[in-house]
């Protein structure tokens, strides 16, 4: 029987991926009913809405979505539709490997990394006070009637909400991949020495669920800071990573640089009840409709969701399909060519076309 899995093309360079993905996906030969569904800017002139029901509805139906990206309007207009995405469905473990493939132009060997980062709470919560605000200021009151530390009062305030909660669920998201997928150690990632209690109950809480799995999975921690040095010079001494929002959303990015850019990054937004898998990157709309950009990050994002289904060898053969496209180093976009320029880069189509091609030879 097909598996039903909510399509959601994205705008920019999101359908020209995301078809790629499909593509892709389709040629391992696992079933897939596809069910297409618009969001942000193009689903507002038929819903009135950047994130339709219809979209929420199909994913809580199906709990599996191939996502590419959505643009956000700066300044005016809506707010992030993927932000909206995980928050409503609690997608709270943001997943994001990182592995450096063979023929990737990088400054490293070897890279095989985890970043799995809390989605749902931290600085991210959206709950910012602006300055000049009655709220801002009375604010500003309560923290220096409550402990005498005094706020600029031209300030603007956002606040960092921490949970023992939020935290216990994605450091033990972190570990149960680590047992999943054969994977040796967890470094919990914090600032709990100036951030005693916010990072500090972080910190706390990811060493009491590290106990339960004491002598499968090691575990150790890092100050942030310590960690991007540690990345830079060692990245091949690191395994999984689990942290809070911010720091999670900075080391994804630093991480995708190691193994050759935002063009190569997949990722995933996993809840109890639903997933998404999406590229790390952006809807580049400069980009958009050129058939230019690389296809890798999606088509992964594609193994990844195979893998969450159960179907574990049409994802590693997806993976070594994309492996071996890119050692032999043809048939890839123009960011895998040594230099960008190169007149024998292909286009998005073409290379998932590869792909496609070596997964049906076999
Ligand atoms: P971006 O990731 O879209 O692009 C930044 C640059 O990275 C591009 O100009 C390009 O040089 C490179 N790049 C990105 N994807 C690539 C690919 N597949 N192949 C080769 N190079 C690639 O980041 P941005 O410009 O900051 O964001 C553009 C829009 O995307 C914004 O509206 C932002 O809000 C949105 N966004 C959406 C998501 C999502 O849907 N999950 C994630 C990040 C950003």
């Amino acid at each position: 029987m097909a598996y039903k899995v909510t399509f959601i093309p994205g705008d920019g360079i999101g359908p020209e991926v995301a078809e790629a993905a499909k593509v892709c996906v389709d040629a391992t030969g696992v079933k897939i009913d596809w069910e297409t569904h618009k969001a942000g800017e193009e689903a507002i002139a038929d819903f009135g809405t950047p994130l339709p029901d219809a979209l929420l509805e199909s994913i809580r139906r199906n709990k599996v979505a191939l996502k590419g990206p959505i643009t956000t309007p700066i300044g005016k207009g809506f707010r992030s539709v993927n932000v909206a995405l995980r928050q409503a469905l609690d997608l709270y473990a943001c997943v994001r490997p990182c592995r450096l493939y063979p023929g990737i132009p990088s400054h490293y060997d070897k890279v095989d990394l985890v970043i799995v980062r809390e989605n749902s709470e931290d600085l991210y919560a959206g709950i910012e006070y602006d300055d000049g605000t009655s709220e801002v200021k009375e604010l500003i009151d309560w923290v220096k009637s409550h402990g005498g530390k005094s706020i600029q009062s031209d300030a603007a305030i956002s606040l960092k909400p921490i949970s023992a909660s939020a935290t216990e669920r994605v450091v033990r998201f972190a570990f149960e991949y680590a047992l999943k997928n054969g994977r040796k150690r967890v470094t919990a990632v914090h600032k709990a020495n100036i951030m005693k209690f916010s990072d500090g109950l972080f910190l706390e809480t990811a060493q009491r669920v590290a106990e339960r799995y004491a002598g499968k999975v090691e575990f150790e921690d890092r100050l942030v800071d310590n960690m991007c040095m540690q990345l830079v010079q060692r990245p091949e001494n690191y395994d999984i990573l689990v942290l809070p929002n911010l720091y999670g959303d900075i080391l994804s990015d630093l991480a995708a640089g190691l193994v050759g850019g935002l063009g190569v990054a997949p990722g995933a937004n996993v809840g109890d009840k639903a997933a998404v898998f999406e590229p790390v990157h952006g809807s580049a709309p400069k980009y958009a409709g050129l058939n230019k950009v690389n296809p890798m990050a999606t088509i992964l994002s594609g193994a990844l969701m195979l893998r969450h289904l159960g179907e574990t060898s049409a994802a590693s053969r997806l993976e070594q399909a994309v492996a071996d496209v890119v050692k032999e180093g043809r048939d890839v976009t123009y960011d895998l060519k040594p230099h960008k320029d190169d007149p024998t880069s292909v286009g998005t189509k073409e290379m998932a076309a590869a792909i496609a091609r070596r997964l049906k030879k076999g």
